[in-house]
């Protein structure tokens, strides 16, 4: 089996993680802050510990404002949720996935905000940071309270100068949300150096933890409004959830095995160094963008902006079609939508949506060969 769906989750998890979750579940997993025996006290500090690591993976100055949800859905709709006020405009790109779209359409829905989307122009072959930026400026209205970026894009490769919004914003009091879904892991990301407010990234992709994590890095002197309120252990007899970052935003009990695991990933991450992994996903982005250029009958789509996520299609065959091909042939990828009719829009993938291939550490140039051979047959057999 080849799994290539890694885009929506990656698989395989390293060993590292698979054993602290059974570490934790084993000799540690009281509930975590909520008493003072051992258990409990030991499962803190794997939280803790978790808490570091992403912080400083992350170029957030204090561990306690990374603040730990199920999934980056669960933070964007926190961030979204949290910071906006009735009357507000804020800009979304037009590659956002649904767990930014949804939550603002619906918030535009309630007559609570108004949005406008502004272009990236993913198809150029570089990123024009300058007409991102001018898109931006020309959309402001004076009750413009938020723009929301997706670092990278979950269709295919595209960046956008996070560093470059991210000043534009704070010249401009603008809060700044980063969907960090597709980068965090595989991208440099200090929130302090890109001035970001809010960024929202899954445990469970880049970062090796399992499903069931994300992270929300607030910017530190930011307090939000909850979107969830309950006990933790903290001012047990006030009704008032706490005011400090991460008791005010993590209501209920925490998924410690998880986080457990998800800190295992981090360390994963760091050891190998960002770097390192991003070259290494790229050369197999090169591998499998250079050999399907040369079949016949393969639309790319944004094939210039290297990353780990390529999109494209087979002429003639819909996108679940060939992905069912591939997967009787051991291949795993995803087919369709992805949760992201802007981008689809943008990149005008057409009705059927398109075919995604996402690398993780774990993939090989032998599995690209693999599936160029497959989609070859596939292309063959339907022009016989
Ligand atoms: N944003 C982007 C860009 C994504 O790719 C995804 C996952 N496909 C999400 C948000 C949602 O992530 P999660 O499944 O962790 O909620």
């Amino acid at each position: 089996m080849i799994y290539f769906d890694n885009a929506a989750t990656t698989f395989p998890k390293p060993p590292t993680v698979r054993r602290e979750i059974d570490r934790c579940l084993r000799d540690y997993c009281g509930n975590p802050g909520r008493s003072a025996h051992a258990l409990s006290l030991a499962a803190a500090e794997a939280i803790y510990d978790c808490r570091a690591e992403a912080a400083a993976l992350l170029g957030v100055p204090s561990p306690e404002q990374i603040i730990f949800t199920y999934n980056t859905t669960h933070a964007l709709n926190m961030a979204i949720k949290g910071l906006l006020r009735r009357g507000d405009h804020v800009l979304i790109s037009d590659m956002e996935h649904n767990a930014v779209y949804r939550p603002i359409w619906a918030l535009a829905g309630f007559g609570e905000i108004t949005y406008d989307v502004y272009p990236t122009f993913p198809e150029a072959p570089e990123c024009d940071t300058t007409a991102i930026l001018s898109g931006i400026e020309e959309r402001l209205k004076p009750n413009t309270r938020m723009v929301i970026a997706s670092h990278i894009s979950n269709l295919c490769s595209a960046m956008l100068p996070i560093t470059e919004i991210g000043a534009f914003c704070r010249e401009r009091g603008l809060l700044f949300v980063v969907d960090a879904a597709q980068s965090a892991g595989i991208e440099a990301i200090d929130c302090t150096a890109m001035q970001i407010d809010a960024l929202c990234a899954p445990g469970h992709k880049g970062l090796y933890g399992p499903q069931g994590t994300g992270l929300l890095a607030l910017r530190e002197g930011l307090k939000m409004s909850t979107l969830l309120e309950g006990g933790n252990g903290i001012n047990s007899l006030d009704g008032a959830m706490p005011d400090f970052s991460p008791e005010r935003y993590e209501a209920g009990t925490l998924a410690t095995p998880a986080l457990a695991g998800l800190c295992a990933g981090i360390r994963f991450v760091r050891a190998r160094g960002i770097d390192s992994i991003r070259a290494a996903e790229r050369r197999l982005y090169r591998r499998l963008r250079d050999q399907l250029t040369e079949l016949p009958g393969v639309t790319l789509y944004a094939p210039a902006r290297e990353g780990s996520t390529l999109l494209f299609n087979l002429d003639g065959i819909p996108s679940a079609e060939a992905a069912a091909r591939l997967d009787e042939a051991g291949i795993c990828l995803r087919a369709g939508f992805h949760c992201a009719p802007l981008g689809h829009a943008t990149l005008g993938t057409g009705e059927d949506g398109a075919l995604r291939v996402g690398f993780s550490v774990f993939n090989c140039a032998e599995e690209v060969d693999v599936l160029v051979r497959v989609v070859a047959h596939i292309l063959h057999k339907m022009r016989k």
